[in-house]
């Protein structure tokens, strides 16, 4: 989609508080691990390159979800290390585009490498890391013979295993059963291997910030790096952290409706007596999905319920009184005494903050600080 940066609709992003908060996070690890900074999916929202540029000093490398987005870190002078967390069907191309651009990819199976090892490309200089499936079901070797024998298959074809993996599916709940049969898993297969590669790694945000007893190489920081919870309002963070991305637009059109008028499509709102309704440019072709209906956004420091429903590219709001065109409106951030949070908005759609932030469309406009 078309960034649209006359609407003035735009996703502030606070490179510094992201720096903060990789900084807090350094204090409450400590010096032995890398820290890799989660980058995927455009940074969260918050624009991959402008984020790795400015991270680069205080990261050992990063990761990125697929091969495109990790051509757009290089082809934008990110040198660090990075590492495609997902899995890629291993065609030709792709593994010259992985050697050519010194990006390391994720072997999901000993399958994966056989078929690798087979295409008609030099794959000499390719790095990769074993992903290990512990219980979450989702890419990974179980077995402690399948990732030996990946080792055995790589050094014979001049790959080199930089890396093996795992990944926790409950780090940020507070049960920690599945979890501990997960690390049971993981240190089991670590231990039964042929050698020990250089990085072994486990955890994300929240297994790093609530279970501390894992021995890692590389800290895959993701969501707390832009100053979220990944477990929304679960778990109490054990420092505090700075949301990175504050989400504002404007009113466009403000006038004074009469009682019993109903308002957008389906007409699902009716006023309830004389009222001031603002419009703004922002819908669900931006992320702003039909859910938020109801929900508020904040006008000079006051919650403003939105009413009607959210249409693709503009919404209505219910106002206090008249406001000026151009009047500042905060749909995620700090508005005086107030706030609404990614995690706030999280909850009312029920889900999670990661998604609230991802769903931003490329439509916003990303304004830095
Ligand atoms: C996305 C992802 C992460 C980062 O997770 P956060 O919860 O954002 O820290 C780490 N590891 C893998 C494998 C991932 O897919």
């Amino acid at each position: 989609m078309k960034s649209s940066p006359h609407r003035h609709t735009s996703a502030y992003v606070d490179l510094d508080a992201i720096r903060n908060n990789i900084n807090k996070f350094r204090n409450h690890i400590g010096e032995q691990a890398e820290i890799w900074g989660v980058v995927k999916a455009n940074a969260y929202g918050h624009g991959a390159v402008r984020v790795s540029k400015a991270v680069s000093d205080l990261v050992g490398g990063f990761c990125v979800s697929n091969l495109d987005e990790a051509i757009e870190l290089r082809n934008n002078l990110v040198t660090k290390p990075i590492l495609v967390l997902s899995g890629i069907v291993p065609e030709a191309e792709s593994i010259a585009i992985a050697t050519s651009f010194n990006i390391t990819l994720t072997a999901p199976s000993l399958y994966w490498l056989k078929l690798l090892v087979q295409q008609a490309v030099d794959c000499s200089t390719l790095k990769i890391h074993i992903a290990v499936d512990s219980g979450m079901g989702r890419i990974g070797v179980c077995d402690v013979h399948e990732a030996n024998e990946m080792i055995e298959l790589a050094d014979k074809s001049g790959i080199e295993v930089e890396g093996i993996f795992t990944h926790f599916a409950t780090a940020d709940e507070a049960d920690d059963t599945k979890f501990k049969s997960q690390q049971e898993r993981f240190s089991a297969l670590i231990e039964g291997l042929s050698h020990r590669p250089r990085y072994v790694h486990s955890t994300n945000t929240a297994s790093a910030l609530w279970h501390t007893s894992q021995v890692q190489d590389i800290e895959r920081l993701g969501v707390s790096m832009y100053g979220l919870n990944p477990s929304g309002k679960v778990l109490d963070l054990p420092f505090e952290i700075e949301p990175a991305l504050s989400l504002v637009s404007e009113l466009t059109h403000v006038k004074k409706v009469p009682k019993g008028e109903t308002l957008g499509y389906g007409a699902t709102y009716e006023t309830k007596e004389e009222t001031w309704i603002g419009t703004i440019p922002i819908g669900y072709a931006d992320g702003w999905i039909r859910q938020m209906q109801g929900f508020n956004v904040l006008v000079d420091g006051k919650f403003c319920e939105i009413v009607g429903r959210v249409s693709m590219d503009q919404m209505m709001i219910k106002l206090d009184q008249n406001h000026p065109l151009g009047t500042k409106v905060t749909l995620i951030g700090q508005d005086q005494e107030n706030e609404i949070t990614a995690t706030d908005v999280a909850d009312w759609r029920g889900t999670i903050n990661y998604e609230v932030l991802c769903l931003l469309s490329d439509r916003i406009v990303r304004t830095y600080k």
